[in-house]
């Protein structure tokens, strides 16, 4: 038996099978999850309505987290099919480009904006509408990265949104464990190659940086981030609350990379 099996959990952020949130899919799929998805756009639908059919998704909806109102539909078509829910997945985040290649110190008011709006406001965003359906005791994680507390080269912006993103994770984690029993934490992922990472500036270098860095000589997978976030989602986490979990093969407490 699955250590996911009866609850239903909602996962947002999937792309397309590049997804961390395709890993995390999968993993809760196995154990045993009844999994709802949002998409972002026609565009988007196409790919994710396959892949959330593959793991027997129950719901599959459209919703812009910049968007209040569709934000407050999407949570309402939940509630009409699910009743309650258990776990909340949060796998989003955006900044502009240019945000991200230009120099830190050329922010504009209008890239912070965007990007602490999709990246870390929509969290809380999230975490309000689907307390409202949650069953006591549920739980919810976010994906977070390394440039939240470090300086990473070409992450800027994204990194002050992460560090505000897993800030809020804590306040989240006290609010809702307080008055509900529901547990938050973040799940910080070592450089996978997905959509959103293109984004960032030198990835390719990222990555191998964090390979030869971390003490186990490699990057992590889509799959390894999935099942650790599968058993913060599970009652085997009971305990664990306003916790910013690495999944990134020991590379934040080594020494760096030998090669430098
Ligand atoms: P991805 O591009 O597959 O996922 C990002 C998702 O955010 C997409 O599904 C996109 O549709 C969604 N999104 C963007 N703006 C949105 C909006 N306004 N409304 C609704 N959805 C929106 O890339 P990913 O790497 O799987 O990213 C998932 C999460 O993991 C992000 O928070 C990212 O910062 C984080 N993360 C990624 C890495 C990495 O190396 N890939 C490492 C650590 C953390």
């Amino acid at each position: 038996m699955g250590i996911l099996e009866g609850k239903k959990g909602l996962i947002l952020g999937l792309a397309n099978n590049k997804s961390i949130a395709w890993g995390v899919a999968q993993a809760c799929h196995k154990q045993g999850a009844e999994l709802g998805f949002n998409y972002l756009g026609e565009q988007l639908e196409k790919r994710v309505r396959p892949l959330a059919e593959q793991v027997g998704a129950t719901l599959i909806e459209s919703m812009d987290v910049g968007e209040d109102a569709e934000m407050d539909a999407f949570f309402a078509k939940v509630e009409e099919k699910w009743g309650k829910m258990d776990f909340l997945i949060h796998s989003i985040a955006f900044a502009n480009k240019d945000a991200l290649r230009n120099p830190f110190s050329q922010a504009s008011r209008q890239d912070f904006q965007l990007a602490l709006d999709i990246s870390a406001y929509s969290f809380i965003a999230c975490a309000q509408r689907a307390a409202g359906i949650m069953n006591d005791g549920g739980s919810m994680v976010t994906m977070t990265y390394l440039g939240a507390e470090r300086a990473i080269p070409g992450y800027g912006m994204m990194g002050v949104a992460k560090a505000a993103l897993e800030a809020s994770t804590r306040y989240l984690a006290d609010d809702l464990g307080h008055s509900r029993g529901i547990r938050v934490n973040a799940v910080s992922a070592g450089p996978i190659r997905t959509l959103a990472a293109s984004a960032v500036g030198d990835f390719k270098q990222l990555m191998a940086k964090s390979a030869r860095g971390s003490m186990l000589g490699r990057n992590v997978s889509q799959e390894e981030v999935g099942n650790t976030t599968a058993y913060l989602v599970s009652d085997l986490a009971s305990g664990v609350s306003g916790e910013v979990h690495y999944v990134d093969a020991g590379f934040h407490v080594g020494a760096g990379d030998p090669g430098e």
